[in-house]
């Protein structure tokens, strides 16, 4: 039995990860300030005798100390989520992003000199690759972000200073870290509250309105199903091989947005029209998106082996019937 941290585990993916560490009989601690994430998400594991949980903010230097004092591992999942978020709140963005991590890394850098190695994972993004033209990004890749005046930068940029962070701790004092830069993950309990388009579109339609859809819907995403990122996390954190080093996680099959929206139409009501709206009007006048990303797995595979992958069509399908599910017990 492994003793773990998970800050965001009251998010989506953090949830997620919770679930299947209990399952795997390990001892698992949470912090989640709630303010995207929601216990409610925790509801199948709430009674779990392993389950321990606070509130609170991973800001929070003494809850922090107490609550790494006594773990083997920590995924560090609290971060700012949703582009739209973003978008609106760069200085909440900046914050959450920054300095939770510099506090935990202190505190299991001031651990591992007095002999106690604690395992770090950190959840990073591929809004680090910025808007890097490459067809396909590979970890080496330059980080192309726009001007500072586009706030929507600063989520990338915020993650790729935690990333040198976490870097710099295993090069200087050999603290044990992963970096996993997570592409598009969806799956159940992915709010549709911060811009994040599957959700979206399928509340929409779910709804029988319209989906809408950014642009001309030509801009492609890679979307990831949300149990296969969990297993990914932990076949990484597992894996000696993976110390010290960053990996591309999700799916390296893009799709396009306009595709995405005609596949949920496909599954919920082939009666439901689509909304092209501006960036402009979707966000503000000076937002910039990212046009194409596709991660190369190549180094994800050669440590892990083959990696699990759900079909596109199921990952709506299996995200419907859980929205279908929320909307029964709500009536
Ligand atoms: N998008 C869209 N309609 C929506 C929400 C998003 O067309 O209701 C587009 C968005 O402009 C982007 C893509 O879908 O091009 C993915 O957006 P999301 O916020 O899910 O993720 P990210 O931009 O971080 O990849």
């Amino acid at each position: 039995m492994k003793r773990c941290l998970v800050t965001g585990g009251a998010g989506f993916i953090g949830s997620h990860l919770v679930e299947v560490l209990l399952a795997r009989g390990h001892d698992v601690s949470v912090i989640d300030d709630e303010s995207t994430g929601s216990r409610d998400n925790l509801a199948a594991v709430a009674d779990h005798p392993n389950l321990h949980y606070t509130k609170g903010s991973v800001a929070d230097a003494s809850l922090v100390r107490d609550a790494i004092a006594e773990v083997d591992e920590v995924y560090h999942l609290a971060a700012a989520v949703g582009v739209e978020l973003i978008a609106r709140a760069p200085i909440r963005t900046i914050e959450t992003n920054i300095y939770p991590t510099e506090l935990l890394l202190t505190e299991l850098g001031r651990q591992h000199e007095a002999g106690r190695a604690v395992k770090f994972f950190l959840a990073s993004t591929s809004e680090v690759y910025g808007k890097n033209p490459k067809p396909r990004w590979d970890e080496e890749d330059d980080l192309v972000f726009g001007s500072t005046t586009r706030a929507r930068w600063s989520y990338g940029a915020s993650k790729a200073i935690d990333e040198f962070l976490a870097l710099a701790y295993w090069r200087e004092q050999r603290l044990p870290v992963v970096v996993g830069r997570f592409f598009n993950v969806v799956g159940p309990r992915q709010s549709a509250a911060y811009g994040m388009v599957l959700p979206r579109f399928i509340e929409a339609a779910l709804a029988g309105r319209k989906l809408t859809v950014h642009d001309d819907g030509r801009q492609t995403r890679s979307f990831a199903y949300v149990d296969d990122v969990v297993q990914t996390v932990l076949g990484l954190v597992e894996s000696p091989q993976a110390t010290g080093r960053v990996f591309n996680i999700g799916s390296d099959q893009p799709v396009e947005i306009l595709d995405l929206a005609r596949r949920v139409i496909t599954q919920v009501d082939p009666r439901l029209g689509i909304e092209f709206v501006s960036y402009a009007e979707a966000y503000s006048p000076d937002f910039e998106d990212c046009r194409h990303r596709v991660p190369n797995l190549d180094r994800l595979r050669d440590v892990l082996g083959a990696i699990p992958s759900c079909d596109l069509d199921e990952m709506i399908s299996r995200v419907i019937s859980w929205r279908r599910q929320i909307a029964q017990t709500n009536t």
